[in-house]
């Protein structure tokens, strides 16, 4: 199953869950609660990858604000059909990563595991909008796992692994726990921005439960996604002893300015989280309209040098498929 093509996350009772059951899938509803034409979106790009906005993320879009630049991550649009030989359906080298079903290796010392196939949230650039991998089996991950030299670091991701309930997600971690070399869990999710009640105590004791530093790579691009609900969550996490990093996209129209970037640094550290990576757009059919010129990238990180100390500064990076780290880029 592709990304573009999951299904409904199992019914279930706990408040994050009915958020995530009830997000909204249709952009018709979408359009009408944010009081703009219904002709302000693509049906053929719906299709191709389904619009999926939880409540809690819509309440920060501004109504009848076609250029919101929460709403422009999420609507699917005509320039996503547009076709550009530069652009395929799998940047980053995903497939050929795959060791295992549902495990990537990609870089030294680290193995990555796509355990969930759902997201929070549906981005439009995404990288893996047109990917399909089947989950990974415990038992044959740990049995790769065990065979690797000086694993250091497991890295949850998908879809978004915190759509895995607390029960399953603790199960994994506790497994992973008894690797010998195994030094730290990295989950990359979009949840404490988008469903923010997906941050439970129950959570927080899975993710702090066993020896292996936690850390949680969030995915905020805009400062505008920070709001009150969500600052609450980052506040728990932080309290239990989490690292917070942040993976911002750079993407035109949304935070492609200097002020914006300014101000998503100096946000996330005044939620205590460290700007990370800033990357340059994968190229991903479907993704052209997002995409911001060498010559405006490279003008961009020379004035955001000049505004923010350097614990502030991202690395601005490229994802090379094959390539056993990511690129620095000016
Ligand atoms: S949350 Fe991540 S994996 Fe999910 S759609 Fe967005 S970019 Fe893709």
């Amino acid at each position: 199953m592709r990304l573009s093509t999951i299904n409904q996350p199992p019914v279930s009772t706990s408040v994050w869950q009915q958020e995530l059951q009830h997000a909204i899938n249709n952009p018709d509803h979408l359009l009408h609660l944010l009081e703009l034409p219904p002709t302000h979106f693509s049906p053929a790009a719906h299709r191709q990858f389904k619009l999926r906005v939880p409540h809690s993320y819509l309440k920060k879009i501004a109504k009848r604000t076609p250029e919101d630049p929460l709403l422009l991550q999420i609507l699917p649009v005509a320039e996503e059909l547009c076709l550009d030989p530069t652009f395929n359906s799998d940047p980053t080298g995903d497939q050929i990563a795959e060791k295992i079903p549902g495990l990537l290796q990609k870089y030294a010392h680290r193995a990555l595991l796509l355990v969930s196939k759902t997201c929070p949230l549906h981005c439009r650039y995404c990288f893996r909008r047109h990917l399909s991998f089947p989950p990974p089996t415990l038992p044959d991950t740990l049995q790769w796992l065990n065979k690797q030299d000086s694993l250091h670091e497991v890295i949850l991701s998908g879809g978004d692994p915190l759509t895995l309930s607390d029960d399953k997600l603790t199960a994994w971690i506790t497994a992973l726990a008894g690797l010998p070399d195994l030094r730290r869990l990295r989950i990359h999710t979009r949840f404490p921005s988008t469903i923010p009640s997906r941050i439970t105590p129950k959570l927080l004791q899975g993710l702090t439960q066993t020896h292996l530093q936690p850390i949680l790579v969030l995915h905020i691009n805009h400062p505008q996604e920070i709001n009150e609900e969500v600052h609450n969550a980052l506040e728990q996490l932080y309290h239990a002893g989490i690292l917070l990093l942040n993976q911002a996209v750079l993407l035109k129209g949304i935070n492609d300015n200097l002020d914006i970037l300014t101000q998503l640094s100096e946000t996330l550290i005044h939620h205590k989280i460290f700007p990370y990576y800033l990357h340059q757009l994968d190229q991903v059919q479907g993704a052209t309209h997002f995409q911001v010129t060498v010559s405006q990238r490279q003008l961009l990180t020379e004035q955001l040098r000049t505004h923010l100390p350097g614990y502030l500064m991202p690395q601005i990076v490229e994802e090379v498929a094959g390539s056993p780290y990511k690129k620095p880029l000016l």
